[in-house]
């Protein structure tokens, strides 16, 4: 079967890469660099708890599907690309600055069986964690993976599982013929295929309007450097994920990621002085140390949204034509449960997960 994937962020990487093992002949066009959407912003976080304390029961079993993938994903990206991609699971703990908030946090908790955490033990994980604290949720099987090792790993274990990506290739329209997508038409080139995958995030309404119901949601971030010679402050970097009131903080290297925003700002991904103070700020309540750290990076991305919130995984009403797309805050934590469910689906081994059926969407986004 020959397949054309539009998008190499780490839904099409992924995707392509397992269908290029099972023996399928996979082309990936990427606009720009492999990985240079949503992937590279993103803080890497596998937040199966924390990103989805309210979501819909569908999504937290695909999510946990996904977590309980991760650890072999990563070890065969590694393995397929001879290059480390920085996963581990380091856990996550959720702080509450005061006993309301620590109320909800221990509901939650116990729907989910997690343990609760004093002040004290909580501050045995997260050092850095000196500002008001009232408790925490802990959340062992949480994990964090270098996005951008990520993407440049999988570029790699696809290329070697016999994919070809052409970066620089940027789809304009897919052209159908008898009533199905036969043709991606880039500026360079005409790309003919059995089947057409658009995985180009928040970008991919900008292809196929109707029927890839997808809108950016910007994200700013911003990356802190304890002060130089601070050999102690680097290692208190070795821990969890720490999520605190409205910011998270994510050890990577030597650095910490603060993030983020969320906000509707069409492709907008201008960074602003409100953006990078803010992030500061909201970290600086929960570590106060933060304040002698320096600002070493800020930038933007844009997740992929559907109307609903879900995924959007599968065919879509055009034959031919499927979607891997939607995954908003999750792209990264989802990433192997969607090249398993849409490769086994492209295969004819599975059927769509019907809540993440494109197809349960009218045109105008609205639900059937
Ligand atoms: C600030 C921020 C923090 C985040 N943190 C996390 C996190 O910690 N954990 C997590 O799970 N998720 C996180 N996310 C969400 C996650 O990044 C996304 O859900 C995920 O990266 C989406 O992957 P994708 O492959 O669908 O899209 P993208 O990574 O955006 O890839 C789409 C690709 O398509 C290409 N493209 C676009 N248009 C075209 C075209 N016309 N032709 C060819 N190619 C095209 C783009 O250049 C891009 O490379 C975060 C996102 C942001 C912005």
């Amino acid at each position: 079967m020959k397949i054309v994937i539009i998008g190499a962020g780490v839904a099409g990487l992924s995707l392509g890469w397992r269908l290029a093992q099972a023996g399928a002949e996979v082309t990936i066009l990427e606009r720009g660099q492999p990985g240079s959407g949503a992937t590279n912003a993103s803080a890497g976080m596998i937040a199966v708890t924390a990103e989805l304390l309210d979501a819909h029961a569908v999504e937290i079993e695909f999510s946990r599907h996904s977590n309980a993938l991760w650890p072999e994903f990563a070890e065969a990206v590694e393995a397929g690309s001879d290059r480390m991609i920085g996963y581990s699971r380091s856990g996550a703990l959720l702080v509450a600055s005061d006993a309301a908030a620590l109320a909800r946090l221990a509901r939650r908790g116990g729907e989910a069986g997690l343990e609760m955490l004093d002040a004290g033990q909580a501050r045995a994980r997260a050092p850095l964690v000196t500002g008001p604290l009232a408790g925490a949720l802990w959340s062992p099987k949480e994990a964090k993976v270098d996005a951008r090792a990520l993407s440049a790993a999988l570029t790699l274990a696809f290329q070697r599982a016999g994919g070809r990506l052409l970066a620089n290739e940027a789809v304009v329209r897919i052209e159908r013929r008898g009533g199905r997508a036969a043709i991606a038409h880039t500026p360079f080139g005409l790309y003919h295929a059995d089947v057409f995958v658009l995985a180009a995030g928040a970008w991919s309404g900008l292809i196929e309007a109707g029927l890839a119901p997808i809108t950016p949601v910007k994200g700013e971030m911003i990356a802190l450097a304890p002060p130089k010679g601070e050999k102690k402050a680097i290692g208190k970097l070795l821990g969890p994920v720490i999520w605190g009131n409205g910011v998270y903080a994510v050890p990577r290297g030597n650095n910490l990621l603060i993030g983020a925003t969320v906000e509707n700002a069409g492709f907008d991904t201008a960074l602003t002085d409100a953006a990078r103070d803010g992030l500061r700020a909201k970290a600086e309540i929960l570590m106060p140390s933060l304040k002698d750290w320096s600002l070493v990076d800020h930038w933007a991305g844009l997740r992929p949204r559907s109307p609903d919130g879900l995924p959007l995984l599968g065919p879509t009403a055009l034959d031919g034509l499927w979607l891997a797309g939607g995954q908003f805050r999750n792209g990264i934590l989802f990433a192997p449960a969607i090249a398993e469910s849409l490769s086994a689906q492209l295969m004819g081994k599975a059927a769509p997960i019907p809540a993440f059926d494109p197809r349960r969407l009218r045109s105008d986004g609205q639900k059937k």
